[in-house]
């Protein structure tokens, strides 16, 4: 039901005073009448409340929605980003006014600094993506000021996020593919055979997409940096490896972080985020403007690539992750890294004899099972067994990802969950792949106990309804 169709003409939900100032009439006026649902409070607030036990979320249920780090996110960040001093500053004022805020960049940037071994750290960019997207103009510009300008060619293995790839596009890169060996990491091999002069940098993801630590970091760090290449690194993951491992250490210049996965910013549904991005010194003079930095705001920066972003970026997430690693302290994010690697492992334990392994090797804080032995035993696909997952109340894992997967199911329970439910997903993971033998249709028309039951997928994609009609 839409909001529009329990509209009553006349209801309201506000009434305003009568007017003590003469009316007037704006010179650009509508020339058709604004439809807005009219509803009293009680409606609106029943209808949106009924519409958020609909849905499925973060802090209703387990959700191991592998490479996004669906964890829980404390309510204490919630409650500092809507202080005041926060919540109802403006990017325009002047800088004098909002000192604590601007230290709080400064706080963040420190910290993140810290935690990823780099020099510098802009907070600009809204979405990993754009962290991305930033990094690789970022690098552009210092190859073309150093004698780089040349290079055009960007390598991305074959298991990356393909936010890699297209960013590389979009920056004006051509894409050179890295295949994966056998142990699902670069083959650096083959690796060696497409460096070439013309490459500019790698995009490396670490650990990666089927969470697996890239154990050849330091020589694929040499054979970059023997042709003059840069080493970017995809952070995506770092919730594997906070506290542990530096990637400021192990030869990456540039790096992205998602602040709405590792640090604790409630995500999905394509609300507010940040793909903060930490730089060695050789790239500082880059970094997207304004650069906030010991309390100044400072615009005159002549290498900069300009602004990636209105004003300064998602303030609200700053704030969430820097009292998210403010009440965790340094050994707390470490811990988070440990119990996060453990408790994959853990579950994996659990699910073993009935979820195989994409690839047999030690992974961290997700793992990637191939669900192709099913299917050609029963016909029960990875797609059936995420529809009972939901049946279940779980939140199905990242399915049919990396691609270099079939059937894949890429599981990635976090550090936040406890003992007890990782007990509980396992026996629901394991009995649907009991019920696949016994019942496969049941799984085929699963879900059948939620507000939408199964869809029919082709029909989804060949004729597609995008709006209501009435
Ligand atoms: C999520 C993710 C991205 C993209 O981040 P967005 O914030 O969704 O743009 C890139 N790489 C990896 C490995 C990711 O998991």
């Amino acid at each position: 039901m839409l909001v529009f169709e329990i509209s009553r003409e006349g209801r309201r939900s506000f009434f305003l005073p009568e007017s003590e100032v003469p009316t007037h009439t704006l010179s650009q006026t509508r020339q058709d009448e604004l439809k807005l649902p009219q509803l009293s409070e009680r409606e609106v607030i029943q209808h949106y409340t009924n519409l958020t036990k609909k849905i499925f979320s973060v802090d209703a249920g387990f959700y191991p929605l592998g490479s996004c780090t669906m964890k829980y996110n404390p309510k204490i960040n919630e409650d500092v980003a809507g202080l005041t001093g926060f919540s109802d500053i403006h990017p325009l004022q002047p800088a004098e006014t909002v000192k604590g805020a601007l230290k709080a960049f400064d706080e963040l940037s420190d910290r993140l600094a810290e935690v990823t071994g780099m020099d510098a750290i802009t907070l600009q960019p809204a979405a990993g993506a754009q962290g991305e997207f930033s990094s690789l103009l970022m690098i552009k510009a210092f190859l073309k000021d150093n004698g780089g300008g040349h290079k055009t060619e960007i390598i991305v293995p074959d298991s990356a996020h393909g936010t890699n790839p297209a960013s590389a596009v979009m920056a004006g890169f051509d894409v050179v593919t890295v295949p994966s060996d056998e142990r699902g990491l670069v083959d650096v091999n083959k690796l060696k055979e497409l460096v070439t002069d013309k490459t500019a940098a790698i995009m490396l993801t670490n650990p990666n997409t089927l969470g697996l630590f890239e154990v050849d970091i330091l020589e694929i760090s040499k054979i970059m940096k023997s042709v003059g290449a840069l080493m970017y690194c995809d952070g995506a993951n770092m919730n594997a490896i906070m506290g542990i491992n530096r990637p400021g250490d192990v030869g990456f210049d540039v790096i992205h972080l998602n602040l709405h996965k590792t640090f604790s910013t409630p995500h999905g549904g394509g609300g507010p985020g940040c793909g903060a991005v930490g730089v060695k010194s050789h790239l500082e003079p880059y970094l997207p403007t304004p650069v906030v930095r010991n309390g100044e705001i400072l615009t005159n920066r002549p290498s900069s690539i300009g602004p990636m972003k209105n004003f300064y970026g998602h303030f609200g997430v700053f704030i969430r992750a820097l009292t998210y690693t403010i009440s965790l302290g340094g050994n707390g994010l470490k811990e988070v890294s440990q119990n996060a690697v453990l408790n994959a492992n853990y579950l994996y334990h659990l699910m073993k004899d009935k979820y195989p392994l994409a690839k047999d090797t030690p992974f961290m804080h997700e793992f990637v099972a191939s669900m192709a032995n099913l299917k050609k035993e029963t016909g029960v696909t990875a797609l059936d067994i995420s529809k009972g997952l939901i049946e279940n109340n779980i939140h199905p894992p990242t399915m049919y990802f990396p691609i270099i997967v079939p059937e894949a199911l890429m599981v990635e329970p976090t550090e936040t969950e406890s003992i007890d439910t990782l007990h509980h997903v396992a026996d629901v993971f394991n009995s649907l792949v009991d019920t696949a033998h016994s019942d496969s249709q049941a799984l085929k028309d699963a879900p059948s106990n939620t507000v939408v039951k199964r869809v029919d997928e082709v029909k989804a994609a060949r004729n597609p309804i995008l709006v209501h009609n009435d």
